[in-house]
């Protein structure tokens, strides 16, 4: 995906050639005559150069910080996600990795069932939600853009800096972590360290409990680190990650 409107035009060309510096003039007139012509000139470049500018401008809209890159209902980063939208509350515009750069993937725990998460995440009043949720059995619903911060961590920089999934299940359950659910984690979170660049280790790849300033404990004491980061490595070695070619 992307920069599907690059035009890559060739760079407009034609400076229109400035006034030469001939300074030679001797009299009084002509050198008021120069300063006029130059001023004139002078304006005339100007407004080329801003013509110019919003030209460029144009080309270049999906940079400029604040711009919207386009959004097409039911997109989805990662392609074996499917898509539920967020109610737009919970999250907050943004145009990553431009804006923010994106550094970290944060894991949760939802304390409650897939269509539970689900439901919150579509409500508005509850002014929290994670860009994808991966169930027991192993599916992935997106419901938040990568382009997008998600109001997951409590914490406004780690928000703008993460990319969030929550899994379906309780903190004090151990057979809630379901081998479906780690695989199916790993794989999500290997694509986004791709698209990302991430390091695949525990300091980009953290829990909510280690959020600083979160009173939240998820993913809990059951959540099993160096299974999920061997499977995050492995799914890394194995699969070319979708949506991971992007230039620039
Ligand atoms: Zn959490």
């Amino acid at each position: 995906m992307g920069a599907k409107h690059v035009s890559t035009g060739s760079s407009t060309g034609g400076s229109a050639s400035g006034p030469g510096g001939g300074s030679g003039g001797s009299r009084d007139a002509d050198r008021r005559i120069g300063r006029r012509a130059l001023l004139v000139g002078g304006t005339a470049a100007a407004v080329g150069t801003a013509v110019l500018a919003r030209d460029e401008l144009a080309r270049l809209w999906w940079r400029v910080p604040g711009v919207e890159r386009p959004r097409e209902e039911g997109v989805v980063d990662y392609a074996a996600a499917s898509w539920v939208a967020a109610s737009d509350e919970n999250w907050r515009r943004a145009d990553r990795p431009d804006d923010f750069g994106v550094d970290m993937v944060i894991v949760h725990v939802t304390q409650g069932s897939f269509a539970s998460a689900v439901k919150a995440f579509q409500d508005p009043a509850h002014k929290a939600a994670t860009h994808y949720i991966v169930g027991q059995d192993g599916r992935v619903t997106q419901m938040i853009r990568e382009l997008d911060v998600a109001y997951h961590a409590g914490n406004r920089d780690y928000n703008e800096r993460s990319v969030g999934i929550e899994h379906e299940g309780f903190v004090d359950r151990p057979q809630d972590l379901t081998d479906e659910m780690y695989a199916a984690s790993a794989r999500l979170t290997a694509g986004i360290c791709a698209r990302y660049d991430i390091p695949l280790d525990r300091e980009h790849i953290i829990g909510h409990v280690e959020v600083p300033g979160t009173d939240h404990t998820d993913p809990g004491p059951h959540w099993d680190w160096d299974r999920y980061m061997e499977l995050v490595r492995r799914a890394a070695t194995s699969t070319p990650s979708p949506g991971a070619s992007k230039s620039a």
